[in-house]
């Protein structure tokens, strides 16, 4: 079996996405328990308690997730839908929001887990569910984003990583005929009627090209014009974690970030 993959180098192997996440669920997924580094609350989203999952199926030179993402067989400890919800309640609680999420690496790898999860809140005083994805998992189950639409609370987050197949590759490390799965998310949550809205660290330029931007604003067009207006634009921030990424895959940024692009709807819609 070929090695399990963890920081990209330029001479790393690209791999299939869909059979890392199989690999990966063996790791951090346990019947419908799921390996969590830590919960706490932080003032994101105005407030919200989070569960900070491990392991994932891209490898993306410019995450920031801890070493939990490339080592998740060493770090985090599982915990069932019952004791998560838990956690998410106390740390909630203590922040005094009544906002949850899911965040870290993967969140919707496990889906027992998941759904067991969202079981629980749906019938609490806690809601929004947000739930951030790379759109891997819900790309290549609709049966999974079926499950999701039975539930009031959770709004998806689905994050792109890059507007062209070669792009992709380059900073995912997965094969570039993978880049449509996500857009199959997108297609998936649209058809179910679950409430989501797409993110993707398009806006900066010193790792997007404008050709990148116009492509991915022509695709999401294609989809849905809507998704353009509502479309978070991201750039790459100096953590620890995201330097050190990008400086093993040989990527060279400068920093400060002196100016990011506007958001894509102004440029494309
Ligand atoms: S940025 Fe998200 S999708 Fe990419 S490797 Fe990190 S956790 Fe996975």
């Amino acid at each position: 079996m070929e090695e399990y993959p963890r920081y990209l180098t330029p001479d790393s192997e690209t791999f299939d996405p869909v059979e890392l996440a199989e690999r990966t669920r063996k790791i951090v997924c346990r019947g419908d328990e799921r390996k969590y580094t830590r919960f706490y609350a932080t003032g994101v989203y105005g407030g919200i308690a989070t569960g900070y999952t491990c392991g994932c199926c891209l490898r993306c030179v410019f995450c920031w997730v801890d070493r939990s993402r490339d080592f998740p067989e060493k770090l985090g400890s599982f915990y069932s839908p019952r004791e998560a919800f838990e956690r998410l309640s106390e740390a909630a609680r203590s922040y005094g929001t009544r906002k949850l999420r899911i965040s870290g690496a993967e969140p919707t790898l496990c889906k027992d887990h998941l759904i067991g999860l969202l079981d629980r809140v749906e019938d609490s005083e806690f809601g929004p569910f947000i739930l951030e994805t790379n759109g891997i998992p819900f790309g290549v189950d609709e049966d999974y984003v079926e499950k999701i639409s039975e539930f009031d609370k959770p709004h998806v987050r689905v994050s792109l990583k890059a507007g062209t197949p070669e792009a992709f590759s380059r900073k995912t490390g997965a094969k570039p005929q993978f880049f449509e799965i996500p857009f199959k998310a997108i297609r998936n949550l649209l058809k179910h009627g679950v409430s989501f809205h797409v993110a993707g660290m398009m806006d900066d330029p010193r790792i997007v090209t404008s050709r990148e931007r116009s492509e991915l604003a022509r695709r999401l067009k294609e989809i849905h014009p809507k998704l353009l207006r509502y479309f978070e634009g991201e750039v790459v921030d100096p953590y620890e974690s995201t330097i050190k990424r990008l400086k093993a895959s040989g990527f060279s940024l400068s920093w400060p970030l002196k100016e990011s692009y506007p958001p894509l709807w102004k440029e494309y819609e």
